[in-house]
């Protein structure tokens, strides 16, 4: 299992795994089996480019979990993606629904490519493919994928449509995250940055503070940080600062965030917003705000910058963006972190409605969507937030905790773990 564990983040996984299994006494080979995966598997993916040459790529789906439920999990297009990576993100897969009390396994998938190098009908015969490599490993009730990084709606709706293809009919529950038309939930595409927002709500509650008196600062301007801008906008906060693959912009008194979108849409970054001044990532990273929320890649807050933190508050849109390390340092210097299990997990939770939804038939508003989604966000902060209180641990390793305890106690009645 080393090749799967290697990676940066797989090694911060199993740190935090590690100090919060120890707090909770958690039985020692019921931690061994939440440690690593089930299976890892990887396929090749061909490819017929415009050019009409076959091209092939190397896809992954690793499967950490099934205690609790189907393996569920994010498909992530980047080309920085490798097994040990997938192979983290499925277990914080794992962790994140047990912590939100879903009943879903832990999986993740993806493939190393550079999206943008595709053109969108060479994407679409990318994603039929990997479907079909896919096929015996999925189903609506084994494995679920659902959009991550560099995956969308429009992704889910040609994997619904490979994978139906063998049945005949439409499978709709084999992926979450597709367009409403096709069976999808209202509020899945928002679903990830208005949990960042709720649980922000929360943090910012407990230190006797306001949404519309606070100042965030947001990196990542995509699935996640665009719409936790948009709901932090609406509810009056100051978004002072985004940045996307371009850079960032600042503006002390708050960006328009309707506006920086529309201009990004038509721009296709928001690299040269004429209504705020030039930053770069790493400037971002340490303004003073009360909220800074990580929303792009891990990795993001390690030991080289650390110490430039002036934020109150880190609240984790992304997977892994800060480091272990990086989390005890900040703990100590009474930053808050709310670790990405917790603060992300808005995504699979609407994921899991969708789920649902395509069980039964029978479609939700998307108030009742917010509404739902808004009261498993701020249940399981109080339920982290008063472990960690009691416990005087941190935020990040009071989750995993609460997580592993979950874990635990469905393994000893499946009698898994004695
Ligand atoms: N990719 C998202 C995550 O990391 C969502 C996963 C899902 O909806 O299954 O949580």
């Amino acid at each position: 299992m080393d090749f799967l564990t290697e990676g940066e983040l797989y090694q911060n996984v199993l740190q935090n795994v590690d100090k919060a299994g120890k707090l909770i006494e958690i039985n020692e080979n019921a931690l061994e089996r939440l440690k690593y995966p089930r299976r890892a598997i990887t396929v090749s993916v061909p490819v017929r480019m415009d050019n009409n040459k076959i091209k092939t790529f190397t896809g992954y789906r690793v499967q950490h979990n099934q205690t609790l439920g189907p393996f569920k999990g994010g498909l992530r297009f980047h080309q920085d993606v490798n097994i040990s990576e997938v192979a983290a993100l499925s277990a914080l897969m794992t962790y994140k629904n047990s912590l939100l009390n879903l009943p879903l396994g832990g999986a993740k998938g993806g493939i190393t490519i550079d999206p943008k190098t595709l053109t969108e009908s060479e994407m679409q015969r990318l994603t039929r493919s990997f479907t079909s490599e896919l096929g015996p490993f999925i189903g609506p009730d084994k494995d679920i994928p659902a959009p991550d990084v560099g995956t969308s709606s429009q992704t889910m709706a040609w994997m619904l449509d490979t994978y139906s293809t063998e049945f005949g009919f439409a499978q709709t529950g084999v992926v979450t995250g597709k367009p409403v038309e096709i069976g999808g939930s209202h509020g899945r595409d928002s679903a990830t940055g208005l949990g960042v927002i709720f649980v922000s709500e929360k943090a910012l509650s407990v230190q006797n503070k306001k949404m519309e008196d606070s100042t965030i600062a947001i990196q990542g301007f995509g699935k996640v940080g665009l719409h936790a801008a948009n709901e932090a906008f609406k509810l009056n906060a100051k978004v002072v600062a985004v940045s996307d693959v371009s850079g960032g912009v600042y503006n002390k008194n708050g960006l328009n965030i309707p506006d920086l979108i529309n201009y990004s849409f038509k721009n296709g970054s928001i690299k040269g917003y004429p209504e705020a001044e030039t930053i770069s990532n790493d400037e971002l990273l340490a303004l003073d705000v009360d909220i800074l929320s990580p929303c792009a890649l891990d990795n993001a807050i390690n030991k080289s910058n650390m110490e430039n933190v002036r934020a109150k508050i880190i609240v984790e849109g992304a997977n892994g963006p800060v480091t272990s390390e990086a989390t005890s340092y900040l703990h100590e210097k009474g930053i808050m972190v709310v670790p990405d299990i917790l603060a992300n997990g808005g995504g699979v939770v609407v994921s899991y409605f969708e789920w649902v939804q395509d069980i039964v038939w029978l479609f939700w508003s998307a108030e009742e969507v917010r509404d739902k989604l808004k009261t498993i966000m701020y249940r399981s902060f109080d339920t982290v937030w008063d472990f960690s209180q009691n416990s005087k641990k941190d935020m990040r390793i009071s989750a995993m905790a609460v997580s592993l305890q979950r874990l635990e106690k469905a393994m000893k009645l499946r009698g898994l773990a004695w």
